[in-house]
């Protein structure tokens, strides 16, 4: 078995890191329409120190990588890191979660470099809708990224959908129809309390609502590696998943991840407060083996599930894109 076992018996192979917590969207969700005060440059990890970090977790068996942000592609060269960690011994699969907004002018590239798989997010399908949540993008421009990845190889690209109640979750019978023409899997998210901009929308309605389509079978041999849980509808090529952190009992017994911020802290728990710095001994040329020693700290302080049930609104130290989602 590969990961490191953590105190309740998980294996953490996973491991999610922000490249940066700029973004090109304010996703109302995710950021104030303002912005989240920048951290300098300076206190960002270079793509050599994450390069150090991973070395440091894929000898303790982490094996599977994904970045994430703030908007991975507005940080320069992000191909560059992929390459260099597409090549890292023990990294089995490397993964990118974007807003595609500017995935067209890179997805060759990323696939060259070696990517493996691409998370794109998108909320709605009507362009005004669109507008309003992310205030920035444009619709357009993320349906012809999402082709525009496809082209490049990344098949099937997983599009992932938070739901809000009253803004889109008028739209869950499009986004599920998207998986009888082609090859994508669609997963919705249940809203976490981050802003308490909106209210969550449990799995199991968006689930009895997608039933008007037809049967749900579930769909073991989608495993992703993470938290969602995924059907099929009959005749249907791609898949429908559900992430479930607010209502699903069994959402953190199965958590596998561990989180590395911009700024260089392993973050332990998504929606926890507890961190270890890896930057300063990063910057203070710590060996591999106290790195390493480092990362089992994090793994072992992993709490054995968050204090979300039932919607409780709890605030947390960092915004979602200082974090990486
Ligand atoms: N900018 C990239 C993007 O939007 O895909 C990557 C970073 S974003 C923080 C990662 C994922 O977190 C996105 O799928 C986004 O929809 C999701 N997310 C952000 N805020 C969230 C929240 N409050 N609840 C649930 N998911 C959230
Ligand atoms: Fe940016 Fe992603 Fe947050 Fe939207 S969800 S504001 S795209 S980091």
């Amino acid at each position: 078995m590969t990961g490191i076992l953590d105190s309740f018996g998980r294996s953490i192979n996973y491991l999610r890191i922000s490249v940066t917590d700029r973004c090109n969207l304010r996703c109302l969700y995710c950021m104030p329409p303002e912005g989240v005060p920048q951290m300098p440059h300076s206190e960002i990890l270079s793509y050599e120190e994450i390069r150090t970090v991973v070395r440091a977790a894929a000898e303790l068996g982490i094996n599977r990588i994904r970045l994430t942000g703030g908007e991975p592609l507005v940080r320069a060269e992000l191909p560059k890191l992929i390459k260099m960690l597409s090549q890292m011994e023990g990294i089995e699969e490397l993964s990118l979660t974007t807003n595609g907004t500017v995935l067209k002018k890179y997805a060759l590239e990323l696939k060259q470099a070696g990517l493996s798989r691409v998370n794109v997010s998108l909320d709605t399908l009507k362009p005004d809708k669109f507008r309003y949540i992310t205030r920035l993008g444009e619709l357009k421009t993320v349906l012809e990224d999402i082709e525009a990845a496809k082209e490049a190889g990344f098949e099937p690209v997983k599009i992932n959908t938070v739901v809000m109640r009253g803004m889109n979750d008028d739209e869950i019978l499009d986004f599920a129809k998207m998986t009888y023409k082609e090859e994508c899997h669609v997963r919705f998210i249940e809203l976490m309390p981050f802003k308490g901009a909106a209210e969550f929308v449990p799995s199991i309605e968006l689930r009895q609502h997608i039933s008007l389509l037809g049967k749900l079978e579930p769909c073991e041999s989608i495993t992703g590696n993470g938290p969602a849980t995924y059907y099929r509808l009959a005749g249907a090529k791609g898949a429908i998943g559900f992430i479930s952190p607010l209502t699903e009992t069994s959402f953190c017994s199965r958590c596998n991840r561990m989180r590395l911020t911009p700024d260089g802290k392993l973050r332990p728990c998504l929606l926890g407060e507890d961190e270890v710095d890896l930057k300063t001994p990063l910057r203070n040329n710590a060996s591999m083996e106290e790195l390493k020693s480092l990362i089992l700290k994090a793994v072992a302080s992993k709490p054995e599930h968050h204090h979300l049930e039932g919607g409780n609104i709890r605030v947390v130290n960092r915004k979602m894109s200082q974090i990486g989602g």
